[in-house]
């Protein structure tokens, strides 16, 4: 399916790599709709890419060694109780991962999008009207524009989503993320007590905290990221029914003070010390989502990314899916004979594994959040046991494999 004009909605990890998809597959005219007037490249923390999906990403020619990564092998669990500085080591599973900035990551992402693609920044879609060989687009100037195909890359709010059948809302999960960084010169102790390659997840009843390096902002050293998981205090003012994510520095004191207090409670020396270096300008809070919509496809609308489905964090999987979903879309344009053969292709290779993907995050979630083991009862072979339940023997950690083109 070559020619056309193809409007990618969204312009960050899945609309980067899906306006690179579209040029790739030979598409006339390619139009991002960013609606962030500034940059992403300095929004973002960290984010992990498993070994096995990063060669599958890089064999398509969607990431390359040139972008700044931290090699990650093996994933600690840690509690306070009989533990030194750092903690008692309940046991280690591997954990084979490149770790990113995201900030970097999407800068990488974006510099390999052709000039002839127009990125239009500050261009927010309001309104998506689907017609039976095409779609309009409205953005918030008052402009209309149609296009052969639509991609929605809106992230899980999706306008796109919104005019399709299968106008799946996301559920709340209950929890929230809360993440910061740490610049490596303010780790609490020598690079000795925490190995760069070691992903360490602090544990305590009702939630846990991963923690693990990225490159530096701008690429230049490393920095700590941390991921804490959690419910918000039961009386939070921050728990309506649809709460929306917290940039740095707008994260609210009541959050603070309760993420401060289990912190204090529950953590070994080293990482109370680490949370407690983080500049609060740093910090964020993001309530989880599940979102898995039964269609990728309909009509000349598809939708990828975190548009199409919203897994929980622990699958590591966010950027990776995205980017399979830019793999297959430019695979599906290049072979089909006309749009509607390239729609239903896609939608057919990528729902199953969307829905997957959520189905595992649910389930990591349960085990590490919702409904966490006697964590320090475990030794090494009670969490070989536990992590292999919780992640469902593996299958999908890190994300589902390709399939072979
Ligand atoms: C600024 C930013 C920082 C992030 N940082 C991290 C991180 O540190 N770690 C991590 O694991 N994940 C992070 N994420 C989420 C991560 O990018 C996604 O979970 C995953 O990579 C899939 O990305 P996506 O492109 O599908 O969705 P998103 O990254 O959510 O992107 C959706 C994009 O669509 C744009 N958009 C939404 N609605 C409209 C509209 N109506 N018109 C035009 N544009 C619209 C948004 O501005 C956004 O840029 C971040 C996302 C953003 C936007």
């Amino acid at each position: 399916m070559r020619g056309g004009r193809i409007a990618v909605v969204g312009g960050s990890i899945a609309g980067c790599a899906t306006a690179l998809a579209a040029t790739r597959a030979g598409a006339d005219e390619v139009v991002v709709y960013e609606r962030a007037a500034g940059g992403l490249r300095d929004r973002g923390l960290g984010l992990a890419v498993h070994d096995e999906r990063y060669a599958e990403l890089e064999a398509a020619g969607y990431v390359d060694a040139a972008m700044p990564w931290v090699r990650l092998t093996r994933r600690s669990w840690l509690t306070r109780d009989g533990g030194g500085r750092s903690g008692r080591r309940l046991g280690q599973v591997p954990f084979p991962f490149r770790s990113y900035n995201w900030g970097s990551l999407w800068r990488e992402l974006r510099a390999r999008i052709p000039a002839s693609v127009d990125y239009r920044q500050g261009a927010a879609v309001e309104r998506v009207l689907p017609e039976p060989d095409g779609a309009v687009l409205h953005t918030a100037d008052g402009r209309a524009e149609r296009f052969d195909l639509v991609v929605g890359a809106d992230g899980y709010r999706s306008v796109v989503r919104a005019v399709t059948r299968a106008a799946t809302v996301p559920a709340y999960a209950g929890y929230l993320a809360w993440r910061g960084t740490v610049p490596a010169g303010a780790l609490p102790g020598p690079p000795t007590a925490w190995p760069e390659d070691e992903a360490a997840t602090v544990t305590f009843p009702g939630g846990h905290m991963i923690a693990y390096r990225i490159p530096g902002p701008g690429s230049t050293g490393t920095c700590a990221n941390w991921v804490f998981y959690a419910p918000p205090p039961p009386s939070s003012a921050f728990v309506p029914r649809d709460p929306t994510s917290l940039p740095p520095g707008t994260v609210t004191d009541e959050l603070v003070a309760h993420h401060t207090a289990v912190v204090e409670e529950h953590f070994p020396p080293y990482w109370r010390e680490l949370v407690a270096r983080t500049p609060r300008s740093q910090a964020t809070v993001q309530p989880l989502y599940d979102l898995a919509v039964p269609h990728y496809g309909e009509g000349r609308l598809v939708l990828a990314g975190d548009a199409a489905a919203v897994a929980r964090p622990h699958t590591g999987s966010g950027a990776v899916k995205a980017l399979q979903d830019a793999t297959v879309l430019e695979r599906c344009l290049r072979r089909a004979g006309t749009w509607d053969e390239a729609v239903a292709a896609y939608d057919a290779e990528r729902s199953p594994g969307g829905r997957a993907m959520v189905a595992l995050a649910r389930r990591l979630g349960r085990a590490q959040v919702q409904a966490t083991p006697d964590w320090a009862a475990m030794d090494q072979e009670a969490l070989e046991r536990w992590w292999r339940d919780a992640a469902d023997g593996e299958r999908g950690f890190g994300g589902r494999a390709l399939t072979p083109s």
